[in-house]
């Protein structure tokens, strides 16, 4: 008795299941904003007009998703290059509290899955610093 009562359930979930509508979004979806809660952790970006290139974000992450390259133009001067790879990333977005610039935050929208790991990383920001003189 009990295995026909099962019996009929599985049936009833086979059908129900075959006429159902999708639960999943297809990818890639055209309103990420629409689907998304605000507070959502997505994409990281960067902003390469404040960003000054000083490597504190590098620093404070703890999984080394960020790294800053940077040389000695001349004296005074550096150019930097803010390396960010997001299969790395833990989205816990202590990079973006720590940074004293407001140059990093995280955008609504979802980052685009790759099949090699190099497509994973990407620049993040890229500039010249000149540091100012001391009076
Ligand atoms: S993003 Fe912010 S913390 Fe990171 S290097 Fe640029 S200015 Fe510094
Ligand atoms: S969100 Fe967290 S894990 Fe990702 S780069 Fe920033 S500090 Fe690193």
């Amino acid at each position: 008795m009990k295995k026909t009562h099962s019996l009929h359930h599985v049936i009833k979930e086979i059908i129900h299941t075959f006429f159902a509508q999708p639960t999943t979004i297809e990818m890639p979806v055209e309103t990420v904003a629409d689907r998304f809660h605000e507070n959502y952790h997505g994409k990281l970006e960067g902003d390469n007009q404040k960003c000054i290139g000083c490597g504190i974000c590098a620093r404070i992450c703890p999984v080394a998703a960020l790294v800053l390259e940077q040389d000695d133009v001349e004296s005074g001067q550096r150019s930097f290059v803010l390396n960010y790879d997001y299969s790395q990333c833990a989205y816990c977005g202590l990079c973006v509290d720590a940074c004293p610039h407001d140059a990093i935050r995280f955008v609504n929208t979802y980052v685009n899955p790759v099949t090699d790991k190099n497509e994973a990383q990407v620049i993040l920001t890229r500039g010249t610093y000149q540091k100012r003189k001391k009076d």
